[in-house]
């Protein structure tokens, strides 16, 4: 059975003390609730060790935001991924949009990261999806094979088992636009079909795609509601406790 996650992205937002005190405001208030899905929350790096040992990591786990592509050695500003998994997180996210459009992060540099992500037992959250343009020339198909293909199709099925997928339209993060529930779920179920033809039918079913762009309390339910929709990936709306709650319990 293939899990439901909501995952928050803060980006390069709060402080260490600020981060810190989100972290405890969302733990307390899940303290008493039971998720129907798994909680992750993406800290910029400086946070990782601090957020592991202040929350409840059964109920909050913790991901970066990236992590080097090259094991360790002399890469000056460099974070790898034995160093992230040694703070206490579990989850990595991956080819965010961002990374790929201002850090060049190509399919091969990315396909570096997810082996050395799954190399020092760190699941990726691996993120895909089309610009404006190629929606608008109904391209988004071919773009996210595309993306597969080149970082993470190379996997052994049992490795790809490991990784989350995170669909996200450039077009809609951080933009206020988002995919409709029937737009997020006819590519979903495309891009689980890709998993299918890849590694059969079972790790297709297990695999857990995230919806991310725009994703909010008064839109969650309707986008979480879809059969191939397992959560989101939640940037913007993850920064306040209430509102990452609230999504939370769209499940
Ligand atoms: C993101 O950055 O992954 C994201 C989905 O951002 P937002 O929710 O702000 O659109």
């Amino acid at each position: 059975m293939r899990k439901n996650i909501v995952a928050g992205n803060w980006k390069m937002n709060k402080t260490l003390q600020e981060g810190l005190a989100l972290a405890t405001e969302l733990n307390d208030v899940l303290a008493s609730a039971t998720p129907n899905c798994e909680v992750v929350v993406g800290t910029p790096f400086i946070h990782l060790a601090s957020v592991a040992s202040a929350v409840d990591t059964s109920k909050i786990h913790v991901a970066a935001q990236n992590c080097a592509d090259k094991v360790s050695g002399a890469y000056t500003g460099e974070v790898s991924a034995a160093m992230v998994k040694s703070t206490g997180a579990e989850y990595v996210i991956l080819g965010h949009s961002e990374r790929r459009a201002y850090y060049g992060e190509t399919y091969e540099i990315l396909k570096e990261k997810v082996q050395l992500a799954l190399a020092n037992n760190l699941k990726p959250i691996f993120c895909i999806g089309e610009l404006k343009e190629e929606r608008e020339a109904n391209k988004q198909n071919e773009v996210v094979k595309a993306q597969l293909e080149g970082s993470v199709f190379n996997l052994s099925a049992e490795e790809f088992g490991k990784i989350v997928l995170a669909y996200e339209p450039v077009w809609a993060i951080g933009t206020g636009l988002t995919a409709t529930p029937a737009q997020a779920q006819e590519i979903h179920a495309y891009i689980r079909s890709l998993v299918a033809e890849k590694y059969g039918k079972e790790v297709a079913e297990n695999t857990t795609i995230l919806y991310g762009g725009s994703c909010n309390p008064g839109n969650a339910k309707e986008l979480f509601a879809n059969p191939d929709v397992d959560g989101g990936l939640i940037g913007g709306a993850s920064l306040k406790a209430a509102d990452f709650k609230a999504i939370i319990d769209a499940f």
